[in-house]
């Protein structure tokens, strides 16, 4: 007998059909002779009903006050599938984050769990009950309702599988896993049956989309397995979990991908030590984030320094570094806000070499020029044109065949 959290989502729990699906399926689990906590988020759309209700009122609303009204949609939905658990002759009950002692700080909308006690959910357990839990939500030390953050149901999930030692927390979403890039894109994109924490973090973009990361961070700092599914279409889904448990790894996981940036270089500025801090910590005071930073000096004795930016944030940006003349002396600025990143993401490049050259080839041949490159342990980003997004993707999708199911000899590869 196991311990699993479930945690289903927004698109999961729409209708009161959806609901009752919801219920059948918890059953299901409580009938192979599992132990169940559930974690629910607001049914569809309502999380955004209450925020547009708010904001209709003020644009600054009392953060107080805003999460006391934005936890309440994951009330209703809790009590909802506990009802219709109770109807089909399944005992349950369902607590708020702070009935169960979900301990946060004091950062109104954005909150961090500190602690999940434990007695109230053991206590239920113990009686047989399946325990439902609202998501998003938990309590201050003064006693008030906090959120946590967009998506965040996800965390509550995890944090509640840690604190309980649970042996798997689910996520149940409307995809059926996490695929080897966006599959609106790329009919070909193929689900992932298992990733490490690492490559899920770094596939963010692609990710983000089922999984708050900030819930891969916990659980990956804590080693709880995750398992993203659909609540719609059984299968097995995706696992994600530590580097090591993959056992058929691929040379590379996935491409990652995103449309919104800027890249910014600046050339000709004469060398002198401390230069990049002083570049760096300018558009940084401005809360600007930077990306991709690229530098080099060239033979004249003057350096070329090249970062990207977010597209939104691409004016502040410009604005800090006209600034920036009267420290630096003159220099040229370069810039181009219509460009993209694609990013090549798997553990296995670690111990391979010739996966940047396979990446740059495909692309060459395809006839897209890179603008950028930047590469970690199990990532290579390439900036390219915005309008070439689609044709990079597909290139580098193919010429590491991840539209096929990896063959013995692939597997090899990766040792
Ligand atoms: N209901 C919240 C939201 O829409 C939390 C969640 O769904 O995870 O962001
Ligand atoms: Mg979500």
């Amino acid at each position: 007998m196991a311990l699993i959290v479930q945690k289903f989502g927004g698109s999961s729990l729409g209708t009161l059909d959806r609901i009752q699906h919801v219920a059948s399926k918890v059953m299901a689990t409580r009938a192979q002779g599992h132990d169940v906590v559930v974690v629910v988020s607001a049914m569809f759309g309502e999380t955004d009903r209450l925020i547009r209700l708010a904001n209709a009122i003020t644009h600054l609303p009392d953060p107080r006050e805003y999460d006391v009204l934005i936890s309440t949609g994951e009330q209703v939905s809790m009590s909802l599938l506990s009802i219709a658990l109770n109807a089909k002759n399944c005992d349950a009950r369902s607590f708020t984050g702070p009935q169960i002692g979900i301990q946060t700080d004091d950062v109104h909308t954005k909150a961090r769990i500190q602690e999940v006690k434990t007695d109230v959910l053991q206590r239920e357990l113990k009686q047989g009950r399946v325990v439902i839990v609202a998501g998003f939500q938990g309590v201050n030390e003064a006693g008030e309702v906090t959120t946590l953050g967009r998506g965040g149901s996800d965390t509550t999930a995890v944090a509640i599988a840690i604190a309980l030692k649970a042996d798997e927390c689910q996520i149940y979403t409307d995809v059926d896993g996490v695929y080897t890039t966006d599959p609106h894109l790329l009919s070909d994109a193929m689900m992932i049956p298992h990733i490490s924490f690492e490559e899920m973090l770094e596939m963010a973009s692609m990710g983000a989309k089922v999984l708050q990361m900030r819930s891969v961070e916990l659980a990956s700092r804590h080693n709880m397995p995750i398992r993203v599914l659909s609540t719609f279409i059984d299968g097995p889904g995706t696992l994600v979990t530590f580097e090591e448990k993959i056992m058929q790894r691929r040379l590379v996981t996935g491409i990652a991908f995103s449309r919104e940036e800027a890249i910014i270089s600046l050339s000709g500025i004469s060398r002198r030590i401390g230069l990049e801090g002083l570049i760096l910590d300018r558009i940084s005071q401005e809360a600007v984030e930077i990306d991709m930073i690229a530098q080099n000096a060239t033979a004249q004795d003057t350096v070329d320094f090249t970062f990207t930016v977010p597209r939104r944030e691409y004016a502040k940006a410009i604005k800090i570094i006209e600034g920036l003349n009267k420290d630096l002396g003159s220099f040229a600025i370069k810039t181009n806000d219509k460009v993209a990143k694609v990013s090549l993401v798997g553990v296995g490049m670690k111990s391979h070499a010739g996966v940047a050259s396979t990446m740059f080839k495909a692309l060459g041949e395809t006839g897209i020029g890179i603008q950028m490159v930047t590469t970690s342990e199990i990532k290579i980003s390439v900036i390219v044109d915005e309008t070439l997004v689609e044709q990079a993707v597909k290139a580098v999708h193919q010429a590491f065949e991840l539209h096929k199911i990896p063959s013995p000899k692939q597997e090899q590869l990766v040792e």
